[in-house]
């Protein structure tokens, strides 16, 4: 259990980002002449191998670190509010809590998406002191399979250390679709994500090829249940998840790249990440910040 010092550390902590995240929402609204999201892969490689996922490889070496500081700079000067540091794997690469004082040091707000695998006591209080302000873990299933490896039952212990020592806000997404095999593993996920006092989202999965399918009578159930249970967040701008789960088409409004940007390893921006890096939809050649644009 936290100590009641930490408790209240922890809420000052989160005051402060949601009137950070209220400031950044309102003047991504009132200006769209800046990146809204960007999301920026510090390195390739993964621990796991997803059989869902095409965003990895098990040989790639850490982006080095001045390179990322390059690109957070250009990513702060185009006057972007949220940066999601995501991988490969975030946390296999040395300098991370660098790359994230960095982020914090331009004014943007510092999030990380990881598997889990790494976290420790030690390295989640790394994570704290270097200002890590949200981070989240995708649980796929109950007990791992041939799919994914990402299991509650593995990861549990994981999750109560992050209740014990994380200073940041902590969210557990859960997943229907795209061949989970059990739909019910989402519900037992939320269920104890909400119990040890972090948020819970559901995200539909696509597959190997990028496809994501509109949801069976049971997942829709279950997707309809969890959905409910979430809470308004800058963190968490997903809904057009909805129509994608009922087979019905988005009303997108392309800014071309303008408001969301995908920085992967090689740094480049591609607009769609399913398909990066082997089949970019488009990318802004070398040298590579320097060229990311922005338009409207
Ligand atoms: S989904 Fe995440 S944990 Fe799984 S292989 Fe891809 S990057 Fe690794």
């Amino acid at each position: 259990m936290p100590s009641i010092f930490a408790t209240l550390r922890r809420r000052a902590k989160a005051l402060h980002r949601n009137l950070r995240g209220a400031r950044m929402a309102t003047r991504a609204l009132a200006s769209t002449d800046h990146p809204l999201l960007a999301h920026i892969i510090p390195v390739r490689r993964c621990n796991l191998s997803c059989t869902y996922c095409n965003e990895f490889d098990d040989f790639s070496k850490p982006v080095p670190t001045e390179e990322m500081f390059r690109r957070i700079d250009k990513l702060g000067a185009l006057g972007t509010a949220v940066v999601t540091i995501s991988g490969g794997e975030p946390l296999l690469h040395p300098d991370l809590d660098d790359v994230i004082r960095r982020i914090r040091s331009n004014g943007m707000i510092a999030g990380l998406i990881t598997n889990g695998y790494f976290l420790v006591a030690d390295r989640i209080q790394r994570l704290n002191r270097a200002g890590l302000e949200w981070l989240q873990i995708s649980i796929d299933n109950v007990n791992p399979d041939e799919v994914s490896k990402k299991s509650l039952k593995v990861l549990d212990k994981k999750l109560q250390l992050l209740a014990e020592h994380a200073e940041f806000h902590v969210n557990i997404n859960s997943v229907v679709g795209g061949g989970i095999a059990s739909p019910q593993d989402a519900l037992a996920i939320g269920k104890r994500a909400v119990e040890l006092g972090f948020s819970s989202t559901i995200g539909i999965i696509h597959d190997g090829s990028g496809q994501v399918q509109p949801l069976n009578d049971e997942e829709r159930h279950i997707y309809d249940e969890m959905k409910s249970w979430e809470k308004r967040s800058f963190t968490r701008i997903n809904a057009f998840q909805d129509n994608i789960a009922q087979g019905l088409p988005n009303e997108w409004r392309c800014r071309a790249g303008a408001r969301y940007l995908y920085i992967c390893e090689d740094g480049l921006s591609i607009f769609d990440n399913w398909r990066a890096p082997q089949h970019p939809a488009l990318v802004m050649p070398e040298p590579p910040a320097e060229e990311l644009v922005q338009t409207k």
